[in-house]
């Protein structure tokens, strides 16, 4: 096979043991860290869309996505020279439960690319058929999700923040039977396999594990392994080591999740088994973009009784996550008080660079005081009651004159009127309420010595204009399913660029349409995939 380019240097399997079971048979795995397993052949596979750029950053030249080859390598019907494909076992808290054993159910790592530049970069297969680890289920992937997880891994990069990759997008040629709804009405999908990329896809799940079963001999060996690998510059691993490990983790995690606070981005499955160690969105299922913002909204239909992994819960929800890791590696530490002194700086580190992240959404130089705190949390407040457009929100006002020293109703309920999902019944104190906010705004914004030019342009630097609306990678779906894949391409095209203005594609930065307000898909998503 070709691209010789391509070399491997598997550390994860290399360094750490491996089940000496090599069947795909479901089963509980115990003292290893992975199984191997090959990915399961398809009968028809087609190559729906590619990342160009990631595909050259991993050694790949402009011409190897042509490649037959190509599309056979991440559909897994053909392996490499130098890949060694398998499956990560890892335990997991559910929904606040612990669950035990979960693992690689359809992923599959194909091996760890030394890229020209000198980076590790793991390709992992997701969809490519049955593992130890797959349960009850069938280790496939359908259309519908693949897209998702393809269109968001790139947009959320694009965007600037940390997540896992997604290189290639396959059709199998195969149907999938699944039960979208859990009602009964299953029935046959188009089967997707996505090549995600990352440094590392090892989870917090995958130390609970081992901890949860007393198995410290493996523990230490995760742990030792992940700073030798993705934490070098943290020296040979000790004690005191293992608690600056611990606290990077939170540093990282704090960063990612800011991020989804500022673009509006809601994970829908913060379990524990979908926390990256190297502070990386992963595993994009139900996951959802706020339209109107609503930090009580979730995408995801299994968590809409208790709302766990709402937007404005997200930040709480990784600290207990966090809580979770300081648990499982508590055992090689042995000192509980500076790991909760660490968790309890969290809380606050969090706060800190929320309120930094918010400054900057409204081009402030940096968050003064509690005043300017009380100013961000009246304006989720007002945007919430009001149910305006978070995204396009924060785009218009990087417009807003700030020499309107008094700010006139009318001018400004010109700027904002494309934000309103109910205008027709805005309560004429809400109306109010956001005049004075913009007031109070300007007052605040007019003490930073800043030129309006300037405000604007670091405005428009961290507030996207283009974000993955639900009901635009639902239209892609709806399409793609029926074999025109144009969408997604120009999906794909469009997020490379999300913070510029893209005057030909204005129409995907307009406000969610009505029909879409609680189609399934676009407001609602079930963990089904
Ligand atoms: P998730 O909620 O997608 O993070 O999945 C939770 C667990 O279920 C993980 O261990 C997955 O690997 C596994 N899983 C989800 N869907 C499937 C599937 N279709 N086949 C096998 N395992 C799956
Ligand atoms: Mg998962």
């Amino acid at each position: 096979m070709s691209f010789p380019a391509l070399t491997f240097n598997n550390r994860f399997i290399n360094n750490l043991p491996s089940d000496p079971e090599q069947s795909n048979g479901r089963r509980q795995v115990h003292h290893a860290a992975y199984s191997f397993v090959d990915p399961t052949m398809v009968s028809n596979p087609t190559l729906v869309a590619v990342t160009d750029e990631l595909a050259q950053l991993i050694g790949f030249t402009a011409e190897d996505s042509d490649n037959d080859d190509f599309v056979a390598l991440f559909s897994g019907n053909k392996l490499l020279d130098g890949m060694q494909p398998y499956a990560m076992c890892y335990g997991g808290h559910q929904f606040g439960n612990w669950a035990g054993q979960l693992g690689d159910g359809r992923a599959i790592n194909l091996g760890e690319v030394v890229t020209p530049s000198n980076g590790q970069l793991i390709l992992q297969l997701k969809g490519a058929g049955p593992t130890p680890y797959s349960r009850t289920a069938d280790g496939l992937a359908v259309l519908r999700s693949s897209v998702r997880e393809f269109l968001c891994s790139e947009a959320m990069f694009n965007l600037g923040i940390a997540t896992t990759r997604a290189l290639s997008l396959c059709l199998t040629g195969e149907s999938v039977e699944r039960d979208m709804f859990y009602d009964g009405n299953g029935k046959g999908e188009p089967g997707a396999v996505v090549c995600r990329v990352s440094r590392s896809f090892t989870r917090f799940g995958s130390f609970q594990l081992p901890a949860s079963r007393g198995d410290l001999t493996l523990l230490k060996q995760l742990i030792d392994h992940t700073i030798t690998s993705d934490f070098p510059h943290l020296g040979e691993p000790s004690k005191a080591v293992y608690l600056q490990w611990f606290s990077e983790v939170c540093d990282l995690t704090c960063a990612m999740i800011v991020d989804w606070m500022r673009v509006g981005f809601v994970h829908g499955v913060m379990n524990t088994d979908n926390m990256s160690i190297i502070g990386e969105t992963i595993d994009y299922g139900p996951y959802g973009w706020l339209d109107n913002f609503d930090p009580n909204w979730t995408p995801n239909t299994t968590d809409f009784a208790n709302r766990r992994y709402k937007f404005g819960a997200q930040g709480q929800v990784s600290q207990w996550n966090l809580f979770q890791l300081a648990n499982a590696i508590y055992p090689l530490i042995e000192e509980a008080e500076p790991l909760q002194q660490r968790l309890n700086d969290y809380a606050q580190q969090y706060e800190q660079q929320w309120a930094e992240m918010m400054s900057k959404k409204l081009g402030l130089k940096q968050c003064n005081s509690k005043i300017d705190i009380e100013l961000f949390s009246e304006l989720e407040r007002i945007l919430t009651i009001t149910v305006m457009d978070m995204t396009i929100f924060y785009r218009q006002l990087a417009k807003l004159p700030l020499e309107l020293a008094q700010c006139d109703n009318n001018r400004w309920l010109e700027l904002f009127e494309c934000c309103y999902y109910q205008l027709d019944s805005l309560h004429p104190l809400h109306q109010q309420e956001m005049s004075q906010w913009l007031n109070n705004y300007i007052t605040r914004a007019l003490t930073d010595d800043i030129s309006a030019t300037d405000r604007t342009a670091a405005m428009n630097a961290v507030n996207p204009k283009y974000v993955l609306r639900n009901y635009l990678a639902q239209q892609a779906i709806e399409l793609a399913e029926q074999g025109d894949f144009s969408e997604v391409h120009q999906l794909q095209q469009l997020l490379l660029r999300p913070y510029d203005e893209q005057p030909d594609f204005e129409r995907y930065a307009q406000k969610r349409p009505e029909w879409a307000r609680n189609k399934a898909g676009c407001s609602t998503l079930s963990c089904s995939s």
